[in-house]
């Protein structure tokens, strides 16, 4: 049973849906259908959306593919990304799922000079905090989404970003995710759009949700390190363990 007293309780239900967390993303960010802001085009729940879903193979992209796949009509492309990361457990696992969902996946490599000088990319650090942001990662990975997206005819591009993650990470915050997702409209005449259902979203209700797809957390890699099932002390690791922790609370 649950914990009353849980200050995640009332925010996420699992029995929601996509349609209801795009609703309340909407809501939250003060726009409305009329008004003429980028979520203007947060119709696109009313016909089947074809989506570009950027995956890393970590708990939350490997929980959003799902939840994508539970739409109907819905075709999804996966994208991940081969951009110098310490280890490949995490691409292994995006394809590991891809190939379980049906899934296309592409992984693209990008050029490593980009993104040196994190914990995740070889810099000598312990892979805690800070010292794990890639900078500017996520801005490149969505603007690549978006090029494929508008190659292949798809309407949308989704990214996994949570709300544990907006505590570290400046481009896994709402005032980020909302100028990519303009930048995205203009640069596509208003043909995609930009979606993180998570973006309000704890971890904890990730891995629950997961859990009611019937995929194992530990099948998805989000620990810095690589380790499978993990290292249990980076910062993924203790993030992780800590919404699997609440998640069994409830
Ligand atoms: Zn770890």
């Amino acid at each position: 049973m649950a914990k009353s007293g849980s200050k995640y309780r009332n925010e996420s239900s699992p029995n929601r849906s996509l349609d209801y967390f795009v609703s309340a993303w909407v809501r939250r960010c003060g726009a409305s259908s009329e008004s003429g802001t980028a979520f203007r085009a947060g119709k696109p729940f009313s016909k089947p959306m074809n989506v570009v879903l950027l995956l890393s193979g970590g708990t939350d992209s490997v929980t959003l593919l799902y939840r994508f796949l539970q739409g109907k009509r819905r075709r999804i492309h996966a994208l991940a990304f081969d951009y110098g990361q310490t280890h490949q457990a995490e691409l292994r696992a995006a394809r590991h799922h891809c190939a379980r969902a049906g899934v296309p996946i592409t992984i693209c490599e990008m050029p490593t000079e980009l993104f040196r000088g994190s914990a995740l990319t070889g810099s000598d650090i312990e892979p805690k905090g800070e010292a794990t942001i890639v900078p500017n990662r996520n801005a490149v990975f969505i603007m690549a989404a978006a090029a494929l997206a508008m190659q292949i005819g798809y309407t949308a591009v989704a990214i996994g970003c949570n709300r544990d993650d907006a505590e570290t990470y400046p481009d896994c915050r709402p005032q980020f995710i909302e100028a990519m997702q303009e930048a995205i409209r203009l640069a596509s005449g208003g043909k995609i759009n930009l979606f993180a259902p998570f973006l309000d979203v704890p971890k904890t209700y990730i891995v629950t949700e997961l859990k009611q797809y019937g995929v194992d957390v530990e099948s998805t890699v989000s620990c810095y390190r690589g380790e499978v099932p993990g290292c249990g002390c980076c910062g993924a690791c203790i993030a992780r363990d800590r919404a699997i922790s609440y998640a069994s609370q409830w």
